[in-house]
Formats: C-alpha cells, structure tokens, sequence
C-alpha cells in the first residue's frame, strides 16, 4: 500500500511554497495518467500529493495579450481538443490533442502534464516546438519565462528547479500566410504512444512564392522532443519545392538520434522521419497558401 498525504492547494503561491517546502518528498498531481501508473509500479515515491486542478486560473484557454493563445498548464487535453479557439489559433495543437490516447484519457490528462512528464514522445511538445511557445514557470520568487524549447533537459527531466512548476503555456500569434500540421505515426491504430512525431510550420511570403519562416520538430527520436534546425534552414529564405522538401525530410533523418526498442528499430525511426517530415511540410505549406486566399 502506498501512503501519501494529498495537498490541495487554493493558489499557485501556496503550491510552490508546498512543493519548496517538501522538496524533493512532494510530487504534482494534475489528471494522475501518467503518475498514477508510475506510482503503482512504484518508480517514485511521493510522501506528498499536491493536485493544482483546483487552481482555477491554470485551467483555461484563452486569446492572451499579444499572443495568440494562453492555455493553463491544468487544463485537458480534451477541453484543447474540443476549443474553437484552438482550432482557429493552432490546427495542428488540435490535431495532436486528438492524437492523444483515448477519449477517457483526453478527459483526465492535461497538458502540463504532458510537458512535465518529459516523455520524448509526449504529443502536445512537436507542435508546441515549432509553435515557439513560451513555458511559464511558477515558483516562490515568482514567475519567469522560457523558450519551451529549454524546458525538457533529458527523458523524463525538465528544467524545473525546487518549489516551480508550470504554470502555463503560451503560443506567439501566426503571421498571416501561414500554415502547420502535426503527424503522429504509432505502431497501433489507436491508444499508442508515437514511435515518431513531427510538426511543421510553415509562414509564406504575401506573394506565397516563397517561405519566410520554416520551423521543424521531431519526437520519440531523441532524448526529447528536438527541432530539425539544418532542415529548416533550407527551407527558410526559398521557393519549397519538391526537391527542397526531399532534402528538408533528409536532414531532419541526420539531426535525431532514435534509438532502437521494444516499439520500433532505430532504422524504422529513421525512414518514418524521412516519410513524416515530407508530409507535415507539405500539409502546412497546402494550409499556408489556403491561408493567403482568405
Ligand atoms: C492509456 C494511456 C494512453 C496514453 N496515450 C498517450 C499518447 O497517445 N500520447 C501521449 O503523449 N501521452 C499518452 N499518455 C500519457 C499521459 O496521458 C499524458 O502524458 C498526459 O498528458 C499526462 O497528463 P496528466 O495531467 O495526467 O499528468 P500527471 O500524471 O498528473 O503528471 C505527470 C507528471 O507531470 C508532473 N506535473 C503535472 N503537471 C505539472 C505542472 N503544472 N507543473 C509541474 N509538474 C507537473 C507530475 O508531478 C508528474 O511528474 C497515455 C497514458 C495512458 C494511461
């Protein structure tokens, strides 16, 4: 039997002030999908619960200042999946909150949840990447705020210090001329972590000859979620296309590390990169030139 004290904090000063006082004995508890597993297997061992769901402003989604989105760090992957405002400010956050487990998990697991847990896989981080969010961090000093980029160290570690935790997220408002996708590729059809994930986005220039921005993300292919830089600079600056797209594809290959398990071989990894990032580039460019038309 595992025995832990259940802290519910009303505000996120006194979570952080509960977190820096327990230090390392005390543990979040968001939707507890991927805690409640590592728990019973016994991989940590909390004496202290602190669930941040009651604290009511880290669950919400909304147009922030300058920004085209704001999304509390408690809010679920479900209520991503099911707003408008996502689907207007970022499809490709939607399509990867759709790519998440089941409707049952959806309901439960948040999004900070996905990010602290620092799966290389974890679905909402590709598009968040190449999105160029913003991770905001609550802790007893304060807050601060990073690329979300520096947020993941390693499998399983984030940048997150004694007493912080994430607070929310935050998305830059897309340029007009813009476009992105997310593709996942599990070994199932359903309910299965990615062997590989990719997002692309993609902003043209007014004329849609050419791309200004290009931003790549890869996951399950390195010890966490990476960019695919040298592709995205071949891209940046230029007319995509199809060669460029072939050999935007055949550096972002060059850039992961993917490793071989029990879901797939590093071989594998490496030729779905290939497929994935050619698709995701050509989806986003087809939706930032849809974009230009209206
Ligand atoms: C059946 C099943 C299917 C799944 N399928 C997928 C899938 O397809 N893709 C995928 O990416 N994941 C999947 N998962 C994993 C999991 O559902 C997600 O990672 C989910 O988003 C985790 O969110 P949570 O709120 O449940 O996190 P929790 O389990 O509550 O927390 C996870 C970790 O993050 C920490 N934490 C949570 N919130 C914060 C915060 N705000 N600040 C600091 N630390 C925090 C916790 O202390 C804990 O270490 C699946 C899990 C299950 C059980």
């Amino acid at each position: 039997m595992i025995r832990f004290e259940y802290l519910e904090p009303k505000t996120l000063k006194k979570a952080s002030s509960l977190l820096h006082q327990h230090g390392k004995e005390a543990m979040i508890i968001a939707g507890g999908t991927d805690l409640l597993r590592q728990l019973k297997l016994r991989t940590v061992r909390p004496r202290f619960l602190i669930n941040i769901k009651p604290i009511l402003p880290i669950d919400r989604i909304s147009n922030g200042s300058g920004a085209a989105l704001k999304i509390g760090a408690a809010t679920t992957i479900g209520s991503i999946e099911h707003s408008p405002v996502v689907r207007a400010k970022s499809f490709a956050l939607y399509e990867a909150a759709h790519a998440l487990g089941s409707p049952q998990i959806r309901n439960l697991a948040t999004i900070g949840g996905n990010l602290c847990n620092a799966a290389p896989s974890a679905e909402t981080a590709p598009v968040l990447l190449a999105r160029q969010a913003k991770a905001h961090i609550s802790g007893i000093d304060g807050s601060r705020i990073i690329d979300l980029e520096s947020f993941f160290l390693s499998a399983g570690k984030t940048i997150l210090q004694k007493g912080e935790l994430l607070s929310h997220i935050s998305i830059p408002a897309a340029p007009a001329g813009s476009g992105e996708a997310y593709i996942k590729h599990g070994m199932r059809s359903s309910m299965d972590i990615a062997v590989v994930n990719v997002a692309a986005f993609i902003t043209l220039t007014p004329s849609g000859n050419k791309a200004r921005q290009c931003f790549i993300s890869l996951g399950a292919v390195a010890p966490k979620p990476i960019r695919a830089y040298r592709a995205e600079q071949i891209i940046r600056g230029n007319a995509p296309s199809e060669k460029l797209i072939l050999e935007a594809a055949r550096l972002a290959v060059e850039e992961a590390q993917p490793i071989s398990d029990m879901r797939a071989s590093a071989q594998y990894r490496k030729d779905m990169i290939a497929v994935l990032t050619e698709r995701a580039l050509k989806l986003a460019l087809e939706r930032a030139r849809l974009s230009l038309k209206h």
